[in-house]
C-alpha cells in the first residue's frame, strides 16, 4: 500500500511501524490469547503496559520524580475547566494569554469560573505574535499563569518560557509535547491531547507536580479532582485503553529517534525547507514572523484564495492531504508533527516549487 503524505492537524499522521505493530499484535497481544484492547484495565497485562508507558514518558520528557504523570478522557478541551474549577479559588486570579485560538477557548472557560487577567492578548497582530518571556509578570494574587506553547491554526509557538517564580506556570502542550526538549521542573503542570504528536485521539496526558496537589478546590466531584486521579495514576475510572497502548509505541518510537532531541533536529529540518520555500518567493507568504513561527504548524498564504484552492486540489492528486488552513483563519497549513516522514516534508517544498513555476 502506497502511504499519503499525511498533513492533517489532529488527528495526525502515525509512523507507520507503529500502526504495523499494532495491527500485528491487536488480535493477540504477545501470546496472551486476548487484544489489549478486550483486557481489563485493573491488573495484569494492561497495568504492566500502562507502567511501561508511563515509565518512558518519564523518560523521554525527563519527568521528575515529584511530578504526577497519567492520561485523562475528555480531550485538552475538558481541562480547560478542569484547571481553573481546581486552581482558581476564591481570592485570586488566574493570568492568560490570548495567543490564538487553543488558548483563547481555554481563558473564556476560565472567565466563566472565576477573576481571570489577560496578560497578553495578540488580537491586534491577528494573532501571530507572542509576548517576550521575559517580560512576563504574574499578577500579585495569581493562582497560576497559562499558556498554550503551540497554537496548532495560528501557528504560532513559543521558543522560550517565562519564568514565573513561585506562581505555577501551566501549559497546554497538545501540539508540540515532545517534538523539543522541555524543561519540566519549570512547568507546575503540563497538559495535552495525544493526538497530535504522540498518538490516536482518546487520551490526555496530564503531567503535574504534586505540590499543586495542596493548592487545589479539595471540595470538587470525583472526575474533577485532579487529587484522585493522581492517587489512582489515572486509573479512577476507564482509562482510554487503545489511545494508551499506542502511545506507548509511539514513546518507544521516538526514544528509538533520539528522543526529544532527536525529535528537535526532526522537527527545524523538516519546517525548514517549507520556510525555506516561503522565504525564498514572493509568491508564498509566511503571516507570521519569524521569532514566532511554529515548527509544528506551517501556516502559509499564496496571492489569491483561488489559488489556495488550486493548491489544495493539487496536493491532493499527489498525495498529500491536510494542506488546507483552519476554517476559521482560511489560506494553508502543513501539520509537521513528530511521526511525518523527512521524505514528505521535502516531497511538499518541490511540489510548492513546482506549484511556484507553473501559477507564479
Ligand atoms: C487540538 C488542541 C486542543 C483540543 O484538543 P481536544 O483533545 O480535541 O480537546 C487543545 N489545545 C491545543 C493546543 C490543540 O492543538
Amino acid at each position: 500500500m502506497a502511504r499519503k503524505s499525511n498533513f492533517f492537524a489532529g488527528p495526525s499522521t502515525l509512523p507507520v511501524e507503529v500502526l504495523n505493530k499494532l495491527r500485528d499484535s491487536l488480535v493477540d497481544y504477545n501470546g496472551e490469547g486476548l487484544s489489549m484492547i478486550e483486557a481489563s484495565h485493573r491488573g495484569g497485562m494492561f497495568e504492566k503496559m500502562y507502567d511501561e508507558c508511563l515509565d518512558l514518558f518519564r523518560e523521554v520528557l525527563g519527568i521528575p520524580e515529584n511530578y504526577d504523570v497519567y492520561f485523562l478522557g475528555g480531550g485538552a478541551t475538558l481541562q480547560f475547566t478542569m484547571i481553573p474549577v481546581n486552581f482558581l479559588t476564591k481570592g485570586k486570579v488566574a493570568d492568560y494569554a490570548k495567543t490564538g485560538t487553543w488558548s483563547n477557548k481555554a481563558a473564556a472557560d476560565a472567565a466563566k469560573l472565576g477573576d481571570v487577567n489577560i496578560y497578553f492578548d495578540g488580537k491586534d497582530s491577528n494573532y501571530t505574535t507572542l509576548p517576550d518571556p521575559k517580560k512576563v509578570k504574574p499578577s500579585e494574587n495569581s493562582a497560576y499563569l497559562y499558556l498554550c506553547s503551540n497554537e496548532t491554526i495560528g501557528g504560532i509557538e513559543w521558543m522560550s518560557f517565562p519564568d514565573t517564580g513561585d506562581v505555577p506556570l501551566i501549559a497546554d502542550m497538545s501540539s508540540d509535547i515532545l517534538s523539543r526538549p522541555v524543561d519540566v521542573k519549570k512547568f507546575a503542570m503540563i497538559y495535552g491531547g495525544v493526538q497530535k504528536n504522540l498518538g490516536p485521539a482518546g487520551a490526555t496526558f496530564i503531567i503535574m507536580r504534586k505540590d499543586m496537589l495542596d493548592r487545589r478546590n479539595p471540595n470538587l466531584t470525583a472526575y474533577m479532582d485532579y487529587a484522585l486521579h493522581a492517587k489512582e495514576k489515572g486509573l479512577y475510572n476507564t482509562p482510554p485503553v487503545f489511545s494508551i497502548w499506542a502511545v506507548k509505541l509511539m514513546l518507544e518510537w521516538i526514544k528509538e529517534h533520539g528522543g526529544a532531541e532527536g525529535m528537535e533536529k526532526r522537527a527545524i529540518e523538516k519546517s525548514g525547507y517549507i520556510y525555506d520555500v516561503i522565504d525564498s518567493s514572493d509568491f508564498f507568504r509566511s503571516p507570521i514572523p519569524k521569532e514566532f513561527r511554529s515548527r509544528m504548524n506551517v501556516v502559509f498564504r499564496l496571492p489569491s484564495e483561488e489559488l489556495e484552492a488550486k493548491f489544495v486540489e493539487e496536493s491532493k492528486k499527489e498525495g498529500m492531504l491536510g494542506l488546507k488552513g483552519h476554517r476559521s483563519v482560511g489560506g494553508l497549513r502543513a501539520s509537521l508533527y513528530n511521526s511525518l516522514p523527512m521524505e514528505d516534508a521535502k516531497k511538499l517544498a518541490s511540489f510548492m516549487k513546482e506549484f511556484e513555476k507553473k501559477n507564479g
